[in-house]
C-alpha cells in the first residue's frame, strides 16, 4: 500500500521517473514536429502567411513545450543526484501527493508562497 501524505516510496520514485522519461521523449518529438513543420513552411513561398496569429500561437506553444521539456529534464537530473522530492529552497521531501500531481515541482507549498523573500 502506498502512502497518502508520506513522501515517495522508491515503487513511485520509478513509476514517475519512466512518466517523467515518457514526458521528455513526448515533448521533444512535438519540439522536432514543430520544427519540421517551420522549415517545410519556410520552403514554400506563403508571403502572406507571415506573422500571422497562427504564427504567434505556434510560436508561444513552442516556448511552453519547450519550458516543460526543460523542467520535466530538470526533473530528471534531480533523480540521478537523488534530490528529487525534496524541495529546492528548504531541502524538506515534498508530499508524494504532490509529485504524483506535478512530477516537476520544485518547491514545497511554503516555499512557493509568492509573498516568501526571494532566495
Ligand atoms: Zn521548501
Amino acid at each position: 500500500m502506498s502512502n497518502q501524505t508520506g513522501p515517495l516510496d522508491a515503487r513511485e520514485h520509478e513509476q514517475l521517473r519512466a512518466r517523467l522519461r515518457r514526458d521528455a521523449a513526448r515533448l521533444r518529438d512535438h519540439l522536432a514536429g514543430v520544427a519540421m513543420s517551420r522549415r517545410l513552411r519556410s520552403s514554400t513561398p506563403h508571403p502572406e502567411r507571415a506573422d500571422t496569429d497562427e504564427d504567434l500561437r505556434a510560436a508561444r506553444n513552442a516556448l511552453r513545450v519547450r519550458r516543460a521539456l526543460d523542467g520535466t529534464l530538470a526533473a530528471l537530473r534531480r533523480m540521478a543526484d537523488d534530490e528529487y522530492g525534496r524541495c529546492v529552497h528548504c531541502g524538506e521531501p515534498m508530499e508524494a501527493r504532490r509529485l504524483r500531481v506535478e512530477p516537476t515541482v520544485t518547491a514545497c507549498p511554503d516555499c512557493e508562497r509568492p509573498d516568501r523573500d526571494p532566495v
